[in-house]
């Protein structure tokens, strides 16, 4: 996303994009035999600008799915790039929950560990380093800073450890810092503690009045000074002897500072050292990271791999903590009060409705499970489901992406939630609009009921929400003819068909219709902006993922639509940068890719390479996909075309390495791609395991000549969810030239609505 769906206000520079293109330094060593963990690296992506995302990442140190992250800060407070790898100083050790620097974070807090003259505020405490003196992993980062002056920094739950080593015994001190925005911190230096609020919210996040994130920061080494700078800020003195260690523990809740403690000594107290807490946070990630075994490919694309599935498992938040009898409440960011159940917020839909929660629906459906839990919590606390949440409702992006979540949870077997009353909510979702933030439940609903489609420029991005409406329309149908409500099924079916109504058949692209159906002027498929949203007609022109037949039977037929797709990749890289009235980053990487008009920085278009698939022509997917995971993802800090964007992009190369991508969730389907490594095998739920294995595979060998599903010839362009879970193995032999043969027939191809 970009600054401009949520009013930032700066200049733009085009400078540095191709210095940083070329920057891309990766880390070394062998990790062919190694556990997953050590195959990440935590600082791909973070070799990001305002003006160019490489990914817009920050090495996280986390658990999955955690209530907090950590991270180093390099960047001021206030700047949503926390950590950003050409900067030179070291700010502070953060605990963050910030989903992406133009959402910015909430309820945060640092802490920072210095000697000498005492300088707290983080304009003027900012202390060098070299990335040659840090190491970063998921569950621990180590750096020495310039100043002589050693950290480390392991999570635990609701929490993290931290080891500090001063060089000398001289001016030892550690600042704690509360963000300002009226948060509190204050010394009790006979406990050992520091205790704050934080209440930083950026302004944004629609949380009530009473938000804060509790936190205790606990030192094992007596405090021998105090000093306090404003409310939000202290900082204490130390006089540690030669070789000792300072152990910090902290934690925090969004609940209570009763909360806080209980989290503490669940937490970070029941660790005796770093070490310990570290060993810990490295098991987890094992385990949830090894669901995924890799052999075959090159060291780099091990990295890659699972570099791109530990950030598929950072978000959503989980933001439920655990009462004293150790059962799930939470905070809630809608209504202020605390709950019992699940939440998960930091998450925007519109990105990871695509292919992170099918990634969690096949390999983590214990968090599937609660994250339906959670919506159906939102929409009883907020009256609406969520789109964009970070901590509350966010207003940004589109779409009703949410009832895609539920939808795919609901038809793979999750059924956490009652049905009745989620067929409610998802109705809701269609039928009404947040009165404050246009992005939660359906803007233009009343249009998009009378027209069929909604219009511009009455209506701000309304062909991308005609084409995401009439997707989750199609969801809905789905999820209300699984449980019976057939009558539902059918009007929502109908409603599904609306994109047809903004194709323009004398272009052969979607534009736009005002309200009296006049087609928009001066047709430019390369425009960004108006009634779309972060891209062009290029991108939109395939959000049509319940139905590609049908839209290909708009281009005039599966020749006409492949030579569409082909010539997105032959087309100028031109751009008009329309409405946002400069060059919007996602613009900016658009151009250095050099696809053409695919964009992969960005989610619109990044299930169209897939989309030959339904036009029998796999061949082609098959090449554009390897181009894609070989050409723009590599493990370093510029290791991401464009934002990262909660796991979506990751996502997108964890399936496409494993050979298949969701294409349209909610139809239990994967379209078939071309698998990167000699051999995946995917640990399932219940104990069972699907391998994919390649024979003759290599770069030069994207092809698939023949597949075999356990034993059998596969020449279907996908494979369906229950054969995943039933558990057996797809062996594929590879080829140096395209097999214009298999997958061609009209039974090969993947869902559409038009054939059902
Ligand atoms: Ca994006």
């Amino acid at each position: 996303m970009s600054y401009k769906l949520i009013a930032m206000k700066r200049l733009f520079f085009f400078s540095g994009l191709v210095l940083l293109l070329a920057s891309c330094g990766q880390q070394g060593g062998d990790v062919a035999g190694s556990s997953p963990v050590e195959a990440v690296n935590p600082l791909m992506g973070t070799a990001s600008t305002f003006e160019f995302s490489h990914g817009n990442t920050y090495p996280a140190v986390a658990l999955p799915w955690g209530l907090h992250a950590w991270s180093p800060q390099t960047g001021e407070n206030g700047s949503g790039w926390m950590y950003t790898y050409a900067d030179t100083l070291l700010r502070g050790f953060r605990q963050t929950h910030q989903p992406s620097p133009w959402i910015n974070d909430y309820g945060t807090f640092s802490v920072m560990p210095l000697r000498g003259d005492v300088k707290t505020d983080d304009k003027s405490r900012g202390v060098s380093f070299s990335h040659a003196n840090e190491q970063a992993t998921p569950y621990c980062y180590r750096v020495t800073m310039d100043n002589g002056v050693k950290v480390a920094l392991a999570p635990v739950t609701d929490g993290a450890l931290m080891e500090v080593a001063w060089p000398d015994v001289e001016a030892q001190y550690m600042v704690v810092d509360a963000y300002g925005y009226g948060g509190t911190v204050s010394v009790d230096s006979v406990s050992g503690c520091v205790y704050g609020v934080s209440r930083y919210n950026n302004d944004n996040g629609g949380v009530p009045d009473n938000f804060g994130n509790y936190f205790v920061v606990a030192f094992d080494q007596p405090i021998t000074g105090v000093g306090k700078e404003g409310d939000g800020l202290a900082y204490v003195k130390f006089d540690l002897q030669p070789g000792e260690k300072l152990t910090v523990r902290m934690a925090s809740s969004f609940i209570s500072f009763d909360q806080a403690r209980l989290n503490f000594d669940r937490g970070p107290k029941s660790y005796s050292s770093l070490e310990s807490a570290a060993d810990n946070a490295r098991q987890i990630w094992d385990e949830l990271l090894g669901r995924v075994r890799i052999e075959g490919g090159t060291d780099e694309q091990r990295r890659v791999f699972y570099s791109c599935l530990y950030r598929t498992l950072l978000f959503p938040r989980r933001l439920t903590e655990n009462d004293t009898l150790n059962e799930p409440i939470h905070y809630s960011p809608y209504d202020g009060q605390v709950h019992n159940g699940e939440l998960y917020t930091d998450n925007g839909f519109w990105d990871t409705f695509r292919a992170v929660h099918p990634l969690f629906t096949l390999l983590y459906p214990e968090v599937s499970k609660e994250v339906l839990q959670s919506l159906w919590h939102t929409y009883e606390q907020s009256g609406f489901l969520p789109e964009w949440a970070s901590p509350g409702h966010w207003g940004c992006m589109i779409g009703n992406n949410s009832l895609s979540i539920v939808t795919d949870a609901w038809l793979k077997g999750i059924r956490s939630v009652d049905a009745d009353q989620m067929l409610e909510a998802m109705l809701h979702q269609t039928r009404a609009r947040h009165a404050d933030i246009a992005s939660v439940g359906r803007d233009g609903y009343e249009w998009y009921d009378s027209l069929g489609y909604v219009p511009y420029p009455e209506v701000a991005e309304a062909t991308a929400k005609t084409l995401e409406y009439a997707y989750a329309d199609w969801c809905l149908a789905r999820f209300a003819e699984s449980i019976g409500r057939t009558d539902i099924a059918e009007t929502y079916y109908e409603k599904a068909q609306n994109y047809r109504h903004l194709f323009y058949p004398e272009q052969g692209f979607v534009w736009a219709k005002d309200a009296k159906g006049r087609w928009r002027k001066d047709f430019d498929a390369t425009e960004w902006g108006g009634p779309f949203t972060e891209g062009s007609s290029w991108h939109w022109t395939w959000s049509v993922l319940h139905d590609p037949e049908g839209l290909a039977t708009l281009m005039g037929g599966h020749e006409a639509m492949e030579a569409r797709l082909d010539s997105m990749f032959t087309a100028p890289n031109t751009y008009n940068y329309g409405t946002y009235g400069f060059v919007i980053h996602e613009i900016a990487e658009m151009v250095a890719l050099d696809m053409g008009q695919y964009a992969h920085g960005n989610q619109p278009v990044q299930h169209a390479i897939y989309l030959y698939d339904y036009l029998g022509r796999p061949w082609k997917t098959q090449q554009h996909v390897r181009e894609v995971m070989n050409r723009l993802y590599n493990s370093g800090p510029a290791g991401y075309c464009g934002d990262e964007d909660n796991g979506q992009t990751s996502a997108w190369y964890v399936f496409s390495a494993l050979g298949f991508y969701p294409v349209c969730p909610g139809s239990g389907q994967y379209a078939l791609g071309s698998p990167l490594f000699d051999k995946a095998t995917l640990a399932l739920p219940d104990g069972k395991s699907f391998v994919i294995r390649t024979e003759g595979n290599g770069p030069r060998c994207p092809y698939i000549r023949q597949a075999m599903l356990n034993g059998e010839e596969l020449t279907r362009n996908y494979l369906t969810h229950e054969e995943l879970l039933q558990g057996g193995e797809l062996v594929l032999q590879m080829d140096s030239v395209p097999n214009t043969v298999r997958g061609a027939q009209a039974e090969d191809l993947p869902y559409s609505y038009s054939r059902r």
